[in-house]
């Protein structure tokens, strides 16, 4: 049997008071290819169904999307954070905190690695440019395709992440205007950017806990590592196999 992945969605507005929940189809179709059965789990549901949906998937993947609402660790809005979707937050924060206190595998990308970092306790930069102004440029740029290497990362050679992709330097892509401050307790920095803006973290005691800020979903056509680290998630997922 294919692990189940469970994917938390995002809000969909809609012209009347019901949204829809939807996640964007290149995190499902990399999930697929890595050999794991991707489930969307949508959003407002009470806490008893959500853990029944938690006690029943193989495996928590944190997509990417708008910001985490900032009291999520301990800051106000600051006029430069983005929009924000805190039906998504409150669904992310308690399923993440599960996933690590039962070392069930968690794998975040963009949002997610950010998503966490904090579900675990650590913080972010709400900007980028007007936080760290000796960065180099993270956010997508209109007109550019999402594939678009953008800056190098170097990853730490002993991380879970360069065994992973079989690299410990990097071009990748880059869509994000925030970026990890504290790093969660447990977590460690596995690759950064050349301007020291972090592009990944994992948890050294977890079966498999990592994050990472670029987007392989979007290279897995032009970089046949990038699969590997999707195939690396799901093959933890599979409760069928050696630990
Ligand atoms: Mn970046």
């Amino acid at each position: 049997m294919k692990p189940l992945i469970g994917i938390p969605t995002r809000t969909i507005k809609d012209l009347d008071a019901f949204p829809s929940y939807g996640i964007r189809a290149t995190f499902t179709r990399a999930l697929e290819l890595a050999g794991g059965a991707p489930v969307l789990i949508p959003l407002q549901l009470s806490e008893e169904s959500l853990r029944a949906i938690f006690a029943r998937v193989d495996g928590l993947f944190l997509a990417g999307g708008i910001d985490v609402h900032p009291r999520e660790f301990g800051e106000n809005v600051e006029p430069f954070c983005g929009e924000i979707d805190t039906d998504r937050d409150a669904a992310e924060m308690n399923l993440t905190r599960w996933a690590l206190d039962q070392d069930t595998p968690v794998f975040g990308i963009c949002r997610g690695i950010q998503s966490l970092n904090i579900a675990a306790g650590g913080s972010l930069y709400q900007d980028i440019a007007a936080q760290v102004p000796a960065a180099l440029p993270h956010p997508h740029r209109k007109g550019n395709p999402y594939n678009l290497r953008a800056h190098a990362i170097e990853i730490a050679r002993d991380s879970r992440l360069a065994r992973a992709l079989g690299a410990t330097r990097l071009e990748v892509n880059s869509l994000h205007h925030q970026a990890l401050k504290q790093i969660a307790p447990g977590f460690r920095v596995s690759a950064r950017a050349p301007d020291g803006i972090v592009e990944g973290i994992e948890a050294a005691q977890k079966k498999f806990a990592v994050g990472v800020q670029f987007h392989p979903e979007w290279m897995l056509d032009d970089d046949a590592r990038m699969l590997k680290l999707f195939q690396e998630f799901v093959a933890a997922c599979d409760r069928g196999s050696a630990p």
